[in-house]
């Protein structure tokens, strides 16, 4: 890792979320129980430097198919998410021994996305965490798989550990896989395939870079990594993909000598409040085309989304709903509520403020489509 991106980076973390794959927690025999406690003593160690640590652990399905190998070719979704019931205690037993070792403790959080999509509930789950890591007790989070359905389930834990990025506030997102970076192409199929180091901006050639699918064990992949890495950093915070079964990887990671990748963050710039909820949490139900004009007045001048700005809607989406806007190229500039349903912003679109009423028949209505407190720009 280069110097001057450990100094920015990574020194200065205080409060870190470390993803842990399937793939770094067991084997073909079960949960690798000596290279957890051996990742506990080392994240034990960044806590005793006075860094908060969250971590995001999968394993479940995969342990819970190791303690029962006569189930282990299972597909059926009930199928895997029995097993997943089966292996989350194994799991949070050996996290539970391991911490214990140090002192410290540790707590249980199961997650689904369809759970935060409330407002309410995604508040109270962000004072639980809280409320953990004031009390220095590490949270383990996992998706709640039992109650996860295929269309709302977070596609897997990368996805999941954004959004846990906002849940705690933290500064830092570190993914502990089987595969020890971003390399040009896939190592499993070119062994002799480059790392790098850095990454400054995901692009197409980036993105192109992922290996197709997941490795043995989990849900996850360099694609997916990819995906959580390009949403972390456009909110300012940076991500490390680093190999979790070399030795001593997360003391290298903080002493700035791990051969890892870094996305560093696309800008400084933080979201707090509302807005990561709108960002991370909410699934995006409908995407509406918007002019120069319209581009301009949300990046450039921090205002709302007036109909006058919209070219077109697609999508089928309710007032309330978290909706995409994208400039006349296609390129994402803002998500946020709308304060229209897909038919009625049909019907509105293009026209001034004064002739919303009329247009849709009410006697009163909001005059901008995005109201500017509950919209991100992806600038
Ligand atoms: N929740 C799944 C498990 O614990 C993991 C999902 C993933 O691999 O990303 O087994």
């Amino acid at each position: 890792m280069e110097k001057k991106i450990f100094e920015k980076y990574i020194k200065p973390s205080r409060r870190i979320v470390i993803k842990i794959g399937s793939a770094v927690l067991t084997n073909a025999r079960g949960l690798e129980k000596e290279l957890i406690h051996e990742l506990c003593r080392q994240i034990s160690a960044l806590m005793e430097q006075g860094r908060q640590v969250v971590i995001v652990s999968s394993g479940a399905v995969a342990a819970g198919m190791t303690k029962m190998p006569e189930r282990a070719t299972v597909h059926t979704i009930p199928e895997k998410q029995a097993l997943a019931a089966i292996g989350q205690g194994l799991l949070m037993q050996v996290y539970e021994d391991a911490f214990s070792e140090r002192g410290f403790k540790v707590a249980q959080v199961l997650l689904t996305r369809d759970g935060l999509v409330a407002r309410r509930r995604y508040v109270n789950a962000k004072n639980t965490i809280k409320t953990l890591m004031d009390w220095n007790v590490v949270p383990i989070i996992n998706e709640n798989d039992t109650v996860a359905t295929e269309e709302l389930q977070f596609t897997d834990n990368d996805a999941l550990s954004v959004l846990v990025v906002n849940l705690a506030e933290a500064d830092l997102l570190v993914c502990l896989s089987d595969i020890d970076g971003l390399y040009e192409e896939d190592p499993r199929s070119n062994p002799n395939a480059q790392k790098i180091h850095e990454v400054k901006e995901i692009d197409q050639k980036i993105l192109s870079m992922a290996g197709h699918g997941p490795g043995r064990a989990g849900r996850g992949g360099m694609g997916s990594k990819l995906r959580a890495a390009k949403m972390v950093t456009s909110f300012g915070v940076p991500m490390v993909v680093a190999g979790g079964k070399k030795p001593d990887i997360i003391h290298a990671i903080f002493d700035g000598k791990a051969d890892c990748t870094v996305f560093s963050p696309s800008k400084s710039r933080r979201i707090f409040g509302r807005k990561p909820w709108i960002a991370y949490a909410l699934e995006r139900k409908g995407i509406i085309s918007i002019d120069d004009g319209a581009v301009c007045a949300l990046l450039e001048r921090g205002k709302s989304l007036l109909p006058a700005g919209v070219t077109d809607v697609s999508g089928q989406f309710q007032e309330g709903d978290c909706i995409v806007c994208v400039d006349k190229n296609g390129r994402e500039v803002a998500l946020g509520l709308s304060n229209y349903s897909s038919s009625e912003l049909r019907k509105i679109s293009g026209c001034h403020s004064s002739q919303i009423c009329s247009r849709i028949g009410r006697d009163s209505v909001k005059e901008e489509v995005i109201h500017r407190d509950n919209m991100v720009t992806l600038d």
